[in-house]
């Protein structure tokens, strides 16, 4: 397998989801879905948690205790990495390490097991998985990536807590999304020329609403970096002071957690609340 020399550095432009990961590391989901974004970016993100969750900072990993040195190298004692993108992922390596999941984890910190990639996993190992997931042993968490949740098994799914990555490498938005984001921050300054949008029928589907939302916050990120690429991110940094884009932003994470939520929500709605929140 090759690594970049800094593994983490495909996590440029994905504060948000780094973000969100520190703020679950008190109290770890046993189970973890990374989708969106790059297989790359999706990769760092699981690392990335493995170090959080082992550094010997105790906090936002340091990158420079053994505990993090090991684990950018996949060669950390409490690291199971099992690499969908060399190929299916195969039974009998899950198989394998079921005793090892029984058992605690060697270290102080977690054992992080990681399936990247995990669309390309067996169903039959998938299914092993599964059994492992039903028999949680203090201090084994899992990650999957994929890049997108529907293209894993709906039961493993439903165990996990997800976080979206937004699409790296693109600082604007498609013109679809642009015309959303930019009714939005309209409706923040007018009040005007929004609900025709959501409510029109069939509308909004889930994907469509994390489409906005991730969209939003690439506006936003181009708004608080101050480089202000876009002629809404400019918009925004004319409406809106520091205090006011903190709002926004900690609206939108609200709204990616309804949305990644597994109880049915009304996409419209969650778009609808965003857009209420700020006026
Ligand atoms: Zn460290």
């Amino acid at each position: 397998m090759t690594m970049n020399a800094d593994p983490l550095a495909a996590l440029t432009g994905q504060e948000h989801a780094v973000k969100r990961l520190n703020t679950i590391a008190l109290d770890p989901p046993q189970s973890i879905i990374i989708e969106g974004g790059d297989a790359d970016s999706r990769v760092a993100l699981s690392l990335y948690w493995a170090m959080r969750l082992n550094c010997a900072s105790g906090s936002v990993p340091c990158g420079q205790c053994p505990a993090c040195k090991q684990i950018v190298d996949l060669a950390f004692n409490d690291l199971l990495f099992f690499d969908g993108r060399e190929g299916l992922i195969k039974v009998a390596s899950v198989r394998e390490q079921r005793g090892t999941w029984g058992q605690p984890p060697n270290g102080d910190g977690y054992r992080v097991s990681i399936f990247a990639e995990a669309q390309m996993f067996m169903t039959e190992a998938a299914n092993a998985l599964l059994k492992s997931l039903e028999e949680p042993r203090p201090g084994n968490v899992f990650i999957l990536t994929a890049p997108q949740r529907e293209r894993l098994l709906e039961t493993l799914v439903s165990r996990s807590w997800v976080v979206t990555l937004a699409w790296p490498d693109v600082r604007e938005n498609s013109p679809e999304i642009t015309e959303w984001t930019t009714a939005l921050a309209g409706f923040w300054r007018t009040g005007l020329g929004w609900f025709e949008r959501t409510s029109a029928k069939g509308s909004v589907d889930k994907h469509l609403a994390m489409q906005v939302v991730l969209g939003m916050q690439r506006e936003l990120r181009e708004a608080l970096s101050g480089s202000c690429g876009t002629p809404l991110s400019a918009g925004l940094v004319q409406m809106y002071d520091l205090k006011g884009l903190r709002r926004i932003d900690l609206a939108l994470e609200q709204a990616q957690d309804a949305l990644n939520t597994q109880v049915p929500v009304n996409p419209a709605m969650v778009l609808d609340w965003v857009a209420t929140r700020m006026i």
